[in-house]
């Protein structure tokens, strides 16, 4: 899989002596989640997991060199179930997914670091995510921590109706793809579905709402996508891949700054 990241942050390339002599109380490890699943007509599969790559590569380049972060090799797979019946959708399940996270948390501890961060650009695993980080600190004492991919950047420049309801191979994704690797973006291919209107607030919504019906994919946008990938350009993708990279390297120095009792 394409890589951004930089190979000296890159903790399966150092060798175990390596790892052995890094100052483990102190170093931050990222294991990024994602997803391999259905994008539209216009976009890969791996789209969750080239985005997740990029924007941590280039949150990573922006650190001093000698802060002590390193990527673990992702976890691709995702729970992606509200994507079955579109092929190439390829999703494992909640207690597999948390199975795996539990065991390379043990693995991360066994190994004698103490802090790690769970790195997500897939909707489906964050729940999970919440729960992952906190049973990791219970269980095995790190200093867990948890965000999505670009790190809380508020991107003021997408229209409200995108913002809201643009969150899966729309604007956003397309533009940044079209920015780092175009050759991917089928821009002959687009389609637009819309699961909700901000102009018309209802009680119940699928997503970013007190009350939320639970929604599958194919019940709502028959072309995979939700949201309008029309006004994407790469010019905005690199702006904001830009701002999100800024974001989560911000969040990745706190953390790293970040002590508590015990
Ligand atoms: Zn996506």
């Amino acid at each position: 899989m394409h890589t951004w990241i930089p190979d000296e942050r890159q903790l399966a390339y150092l060798n175990w002596k390596q790892v052995e002599a890094l100052h483990k109380e102190k170093t931050l490890l990222v294991l990024p989640t994602a997803a391999i699943e259905q994008h539209g007509h216009h976009l890969p599969l791996a789209t969750d997991t080239l985005i997740n790559n990029l924007l941590l590569g280039r949150a990573l380049g922006k650190l001093p060199k000698d802060a002590p972060i390193y990527a673990l090799p992702p976890i691709c797979y995702g729970k992606s179930n509200e994507h079955t019946g579109f092929p190439g959708t390829m999703s494992i399940s909640a207690a597999t997914y948390m199975a795996v996270v539990r065991d390379i948390g043990a693995s991360v501890a066994a190994s004698g670091f103490r802090k790690l961060v769970l790195y997500n650009s897939h909707g489906g695993n964050s729940a999970l995510n919440d729960v992952m980080a906190r049973d990791l600190r219970a269980e095995f004492g790190l200093r867990t921590f948890q965000m999505g991919a670009s790190g809380g950047a508020k991107f003021e420049d997408i229209a409200a109706q995108e913002r809201a309801y643009g969150f899966h191979a729309g604007e956003y994704e397309t533009s940044l793809l079209l920015a780092a690797i175009p050759q991917f973006v089928d821009t002959s291919a687009y389609t637009i579905n819309y699961i909700a209107d901000v102009t018309r607030p209802e009680v119940l919504k699928p997503e970013f709402a007190p009350a939320t019906f639970a929604w599958l994919t194919r019940d709502i946008a028959p072309s995979g996508v939700m949201g309008d990938p029309n006004p994407s350009t790469a010019e905005k993708g690199e702006r904001w891949i830009e701002e999100a990279a800024t974001c989560a390297a911000a969040a990745l120095v706190a953390m790293l700054a970040y002590e508590n009792h015990s």
